[in-house]
């Protein structure tokens, strides 16, 4: 089904000083071994169908789907990245990119663009107020299409629907469906086998998160893309929407009655339930121990909006 191509032992990656060649092809197995995804991994490439492919680069998942006149691509990041997923999409096809989506605002997704010269770019809306503070250039000069709700391009045969349900990561989350080849793609609400570091939380609206989470499970799809992790296996799509309706179940009522009791309830609810709160069915997943930071962040969301 998959044509899985694994490139994760870059030769600059490979020890310069083993003496034996035994050691060094020892050596050189256990890196392959160990090639889970990586920050440094240069291209993952799997074929999802004829014409749409999955592409994982340093540490970001693209979708990319060949249409008659050209590719539609999402998220570059950057540009080191949108080179080498441009020799890439090169070795499955002679056209060129000629869109962009951008999955959300934050300017690691949506750099790199000026790579694909003469594409036109979709995005959400609300990118654009947080687009127009990008002090180091790095997110797109214009943005072709800016869109409310829902856009829609035709790709060849493949349909590429876009939808924004609200703030999730970011104010202009989008998911991009493929109804037809029942692919879901979407970045930074959920990850494999592991809840989100700490560290990427505070632009998260964890309702928005678990609103868009369950809508994408209603979708029933066949592949589920996530940016930073390599599996398109629904089933850690699934868990990350039961992650999140674990803890809006765990906190929503504590603060719903916190807030008619007024605010000093409320600042009682978000000091104390951080500690209270504890969701076993996930203590295996990596950065289990961030749950306190996750607690807090759907407090936030739940009485302050962000
Ligand atoms: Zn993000």
């Amino acid at each position: 089904m998959f044509n899985f191509r694994v490139n994760a032992t870059h030769p600059k990656f490979v020890p310069q000083n083993v003496m034996k060649p035994f050691l060094n092809t020892v050596l050189l197995a256990s890196l392959l071994i160990s090639a889970s995804p990586s920050y440094g991994q240069d291209a993952n490439v799997q074929k999802i169908s004829a014409n749409v492919y999955s592409i994982f680069i340093h540490y970001y998942h693209s979708l990319a789907v060949i249409g008659d006149k050209g590719v539609l691509i999402t998220d570059p990041a950057n540009a080191v990245r949108a080179d080498i997923l441009k020799t890439e999409i090169a070795k499955l096809t002679k056209l060129p990119v000629s869109h962009i989506v951008l999955s959300h605002e934050h300017y690691d997704h949506v750099g790199g663009t000026e790579v694909f010269p003469n594409t036109e770019i979709y995005a959400q809306r609300s990118t654009q107020s947080v687009f127009r503070l990008d002090e180091l250039g790095l997110a797109p000069q214009k943005v072709h299409h800016p869109f409310d709700t829902t856009a829609s391009i035709s790709m060849g045969g493949t349909e590429v629907e876009l939808h924004h349900y609200g703030a999730g990561d970011g104010v202009a989350t989008t998911i991009v469906h493929l109804p037809k080849e029942k692919v879901v793609y979407s970045a930074d609400l959920y990850e494999v086998g592991s809840i989100t570091d700490k560290k990427w939380l505070d632009d998260s609206n964890y309702v928005g998160s678990r609103l868009i989470l369950n809508k994408l499970v209603a979708l029933k799809t066949k592949y589920a893309i996530t940016a930073h992790s390599l599996s398109l296996d629904p089933k850690h799509l699934q868990l990350g929407a039961d992650f999140y309706n674990d803890l809006y179940d765990a906190v929503e009522p504590q603060v719903r009655a916190a807030v008619k009791q007024g605010f000093p309830a409320v600042m009682k609810a978000y000091e104390e339930l951080p500690q209270a709160v504890k969701l076993d069915k996930y203590k295996e997943f990596k950065n289990y121990d961030h749950l306190p930071a996750h607690v807090k962040r759907m407090v936030l969301s739940l009485f302050h909006g962000g």
